[in-house]
């Protein structure tokens, strides 16, 4: 009866994108070390029947917990520094990136209150941010109830510090500067702003839940430059989120925030008395917590130790070097402005031909027909109008280092496959659902409606190899809402009971 479940489920994990061996360029980060997860899986094994609610009943929780913050604040330049009276940074390990996000603006927006209320009254605090920043932060906006204030940045996806530190008024609760940030891979300007945040007495925290466990030990020279510092060295920096699931090769469910002041750790939690049930004290946004993520992510992070980690970096910056290298070669397609890290994004030469120009959307569908994933990025209007091209993401890992030739060719050969083709046109369904009353200003479909026009386009099944180019396009001509109600559908039916 058992084996038989087990079957159904490796087959059905049959069809999932392959988690190991690099093919594909998003979602998924393997360290290309078998033993790193074998120990992982052991260590969350044991840990599984805990509940990290409570470190009181089970201080394993604590122990691991602590001894995680240590290792992250210490490479983050966060430990005490003795004789100038700081203690060292404090924080949280959370369920991932997205709730270190959320919890880092909660905290801000509970401290912005409590200070600034009475001076400012009746205004919504607001959250400023490159425009570029992860959308986790417009989620916390919306929970939290704080006005999301997006910066435009240049063509090239940068942001320039002035344009942020510009809007940084009274009203603002959190600044929020990415290392890197995930869509274009660019560091943004973290000191210019910190120190202008830290001047007008505004929190600023620093998103490096993509790059907080790689840049530490990123290497200078070759053909990668030398980043400049981003983390707790810079004062002004406030918090820092950094996610042991990704660039931590621990499975998912795992992130730490820190935060430099201990009173705002304290804001960050949750506690009552209140009811009639057991005393309530929660760090994170969830109750009762899974341990075993956390056991994981100790674990790892003890046997790599500053040694593996610092092994690891060098390979993908090594990768990152050649992937850079073989689209300088190719014609028509190009890296997105200067990324600092792990990730590179692909765009389309504006200057080349159309002929001759590679468009990454169409790539990224070749790329998925020769076996390699790489992640769609629809084309973006920011708030003062100016456009960010469609681009494609890639995440480097280690293990890509072994393939990186087989990568490298596969990149060439894909772009040679869709050099010249339009980019996929979705206008005249855009215009076939204006004329359904859902554009810009008109309706947002219901499920039944989602449904009709997802059939419509072309859309009504999603199957992991079809080709998404005329999706994305989609999403570039629809009002957001419509967009967002749209692919709200497709994902919510994926699930409908049967
Ligand atoms: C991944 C990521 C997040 C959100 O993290 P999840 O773990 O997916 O919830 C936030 N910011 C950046 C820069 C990220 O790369």
């Amino acid at each position: 009866m058992s084996e038989a479940i087990l079957d159904r489920l490796r087959r059905l994990r049959a069809g999932d994108a392959p988690t190991h061996g690099g093919r594909v360029l998003a979602y998924v980060y393997d360290a290309g070390l078998p033993e790193l997860d074998e120990l992982a899986d052991e260590a969350a094994r044991l840990s599984r029947p805990v509940n990290g609610l409570d470190p009181t009943v089970f201080p394993s929780v604590a122990v691991m917990e602590r001894e995680l913050l240590g290792f992250v604040r210490r490479v983050l330049h966060g430990g005490p520094r003795t004789g100038r009276g700081i203690g060292g940074a404090v924080g949280t390990v959370t369920s991932g990136g997205t709730e270190s996000c959320l919890l880092a603006v909660k905290t801000a927006r509970d401290r912005w209150r409590s200070e600034r209320s009475a001076a400012i009254p009746a205004v919504r605090p607001r959250l400023v941010a490159p425009a570029t920043a992860h959308a986790a932060f417009q989620k916390a906006a919306r929970l939290f109830d704080l006005e999301w204030d997006p910066v435009p940045c240049g063509a090239d996806g940068s942001v320039r510090a002035q344009d942020v530190v510009s809007r940084l008024d009274a009203d603002v609760a959190l600044v929020v500067v990415s290392a890197p940030a995930y869509p274009s891979g660019a560091l943004d300007p973290v000191r210019e702003v910190a120190e202008a945040a830290r001047a007008r007495g505004i929190r600023c925290h620093v998103d490096a839940c993509f790059g907080g466990l790689v840049l530490p030990w990123w290497p200078d020279g070759g053909g990668n430059r030398r980043v400049p510092p981003w983390d707790f060295r810079v004062d002004g920096v406030t918090s820092i989120s950094a996610d042991l699931h990704k660039f931590g090769y621990a499975p998912k469910g795992v992130s730490v925030l820190l935060h430099r002041d201990r009173r705002d750790h304290r804001a960050q939690f949750f506690a009552t008395t209140r009811w009639p049930g057991y005393p309530v004290v929660n760090p994170t946004l969830l109750g009762s917590r899974s341990a075993s993520s956390l056991a994981a992510a100790w674990a790892i992070v003890h046997r790599l130790g500053d040694a593996g980690f610092a092994e690891l970096a060098r390979s993908i910056a090594r990768v990152a070097e050649s992937v850079r290298a073989e689209v300088e070669s190719i014609a028509g397609l190009q890296v997105w402005g200067d990324p600092a890290g792990p990730a590179v994004t692909l765009v389309a030469d504006p200057d080349a031909p159309a002929a001759v120009r590679v468009d990454p959307h169409h790539l990224a569908d070749a790329l998925a027909g020769r076996g390699w994933r790489i992640q769609h990025q629809p084309g973006f209007v920011q708030t003062d109008g100016s456009r960010l091209p469609r681009s494609a993401h890639l995440t480097l890992t280690p293990v890509l280092e072994r393939r990186i030739g087989e990568f490298r060719s596969a990149l060439t050969a894909a772009a040679d496959d869709v050099r010249g083709r339009p980019p996929a046109d979705a206008r005249g369904l855009a215009r076939a659902m204006r004329a359904l009353g859902y554009g810009p200003g008109g309706r947002v479909p219901g499920p039944r409606a989602a449904s009709t026009l997802l059939t419509l386009a072309g859309a009504g099944t999603v199957r992991p190899d079809r080709p998404m180019a005329t999706l994305m396009a989609l999403i570039e001509e629809l009002p957001a809402p419509v967009a967002e109600a749209l692919l709200t559908e497709l994902v919510a039916r994926l699930s409908a009971p049967a």
